[in-house]
């Protein structure tokens, strides 16, 4: 008999939704362990219509598919140098590290590294099915689907598109609604826990990417910009080469953008035109343009992780690390960790809260909580204070440019200018406020 007593139906171990990072992890990781598992994915293909900045960690793919690398795997560069540069209008403050330690673990797997979503969902999804995971794409999840007070099943737009199974994994990205259809949240997400990313994918020949970048071939590079290209607002702007590309784009909180009504599309644009960026995109050809949410809630904004017969991991559960560019590593760990979950229930035979309730226990005990755990005020200092994006970054960029304009004025009188001026703009009182602000935000 069927979940609603009709006739039989074919019941898997697991339904997986959205073959994004998360759930990719989630199918190849319970594949491989035997279990049947098919995995849903709206799009026309894996990746289709998925969007990131771009960058990706190899330690999280590699838990996923060992030696992914040596396995033909879309990487576009590997990471070489990170940048910051703290921008005004016209200039900036740069910060940054580079070094070839920091492209591999010793075991030759890349420690960050750009992609291209289409390119590379594509590809993991593929590595899930040669594990045994069944995927099918351009098929969305409309519902699950309850029994006696437990997850079951979904319910796919397809004709007679129930599918039933022991567990569904939630993996459906930041506009999840099936997560309040599990009953794991009840309310949507909140604009101020949404931050709203738009890109651009910018051609151009790899050599010139390597000499405005300083690369090798092959080697990448990144920079994120905080301050005045986010007119006022809590965000950063970005830029990632890949081979022949650079992805360009910016993020800023919802909420922020509500209130300025400064469109996405004006400050993408703002951000090509400021003159650090544009030489590094001179004669580029738009490639692509696409814009996605990105969640920025942290822990205290997350769903319920388990119920009865069901898990949600990755975008969909809030596991965005921003202040460290980090969403897809999230995503493919807690995939993992809900593979794994499943996988005991299995042998356990019981696929009740109670059971399902380890996943909660292998996410605290990863990265994933504690880091999230960490910054767990973070989001809240962002969205109250957006002034932090544009204050301190106008006095760095003030103080830099005193104590590097040579006019002989004595340094200990420069010093002395610089303090007279952070201090009109910030009386002491207020520089130990915030100070304290953004220590009990990060520590
Ligand atoms: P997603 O990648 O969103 O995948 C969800 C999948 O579910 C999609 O394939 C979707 O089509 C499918 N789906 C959704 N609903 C349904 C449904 N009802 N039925 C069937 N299928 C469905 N992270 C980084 O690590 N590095 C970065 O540089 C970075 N930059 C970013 C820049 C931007 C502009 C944005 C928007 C995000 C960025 N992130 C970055 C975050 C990262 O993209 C996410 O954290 C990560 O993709 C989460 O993976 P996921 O599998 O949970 O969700």
């Amino acid at each position: 008999m069927n979940a609603e007593g009709g006739a039989e139906v074919e019941k898997f171990d697991a339904i997986v939704v959205g073959a994004g990072p998360a759930g990719t992890a989630a199918a190849a990781t319970m594949a491989r362990a035997g279990l049947s598992v098919v995995l849903l994915e709206r799009g026309e293909y894996p990746g289709a219509k998925n969007v990131m900045g771009g960058v990706m960690y190899g330690r999280m793919a590699a838990e996923v598919v060992p030696e992914f690398w040596l396995q033909g795997a879309p990487i576009e560069r590997v990471v070489v140098e990170e940048r910051v540069w703290l921008a005004t209008e016209d200039g900036a403050v740069s910060l940054g590290h580079r070094s070839p330690h920091m492209a591999f673990h010793p075991d030759g797997c890349p420690n960050a590294f750009t992609v291209l979503r289409a390119k590379w969902d594509r590809w993991f999804a593929q590595k899930a099915e040669e594990a045994g995971a069944f995927l099918v794409p351009s098929t969305t999840v409309e519902d699950v689907l309850w029994q006696d007070g437990r997850v079951v099943g979904v319910r796919t737009g397809r004709e007679e598109g129930d599918l039933y199974a022991d567990v569904v994994v939630l993996c459906d990205g930041v506009n999840s609604a099936l997560v309040q259809r599990a009953r794991l949240r009840d309310h949507p997400v909140e604009p101020h826990h949404l931050a709203l990313g738009v890109k651009e994918v910018v051609g151009l020949p790899a050599e010139v990417i390597e000499s405005r970048f300083n690369l090798e071939p092959g080697q990448g590079a990144t920079v994120e910009i905080y301050g005045a290209v986010t007119r006022g607002m809590s965000g950063y702007g970005f830029l990632y080469t890949n081979h022949d590309s650079v992805s360009v784009g910016v993020g800023v909180l919802v909420s922020h953008l509500m209130r300025t009504r400064i469109t996405p599309y004006d400050l993408l644009e703002g951000l090509k035109r400021h003159p650090l960026v544009r030489p590094l995109l001179a004669g580029g050809e738009t490639l692509e343009y696409s814009a996605h949410a990105i969640p920025e809630g942290g822990l205290r904004a997350m769903p319920k992780l388990y119920g009865d017969g069901v898990l949600v991991a990755g975008d969909a559960a809030m596991m965005v690390n921003g202040l460290h560019r980090e969403g897809s590593n999230l995503a493919m760990t807690a995939g993992r960790l809900a593979g794994e979950t499943v996988i005991e229930a299995k042998r356990r035979g019981d696929f009740s809260a109670r059971t399902l309730a380890l996943y909660a226990a292998k996410l605290e005990e990863s990265f994933v909580l504690k880091d999230l755990r960490k910054y767990r005020n973070l989001p809240d200092l962002v969205e109250r204070r957006p002034d932090l994006f544009t204050t301190y970054v106008e006095l760095a960029n003030r103080a830099a440019h005193e104590m590097l304009t040579v006019d002989g004025v004595s340094k200990r009188d420069k010093q002395r200018k610089i303090w007279r001026e952070v201090t009109a703009r910030r009386p002491v009182w207020h520089l130990v406020r915030d100070l304290y602000e953004v220590w009990k935000a990060v520590r």
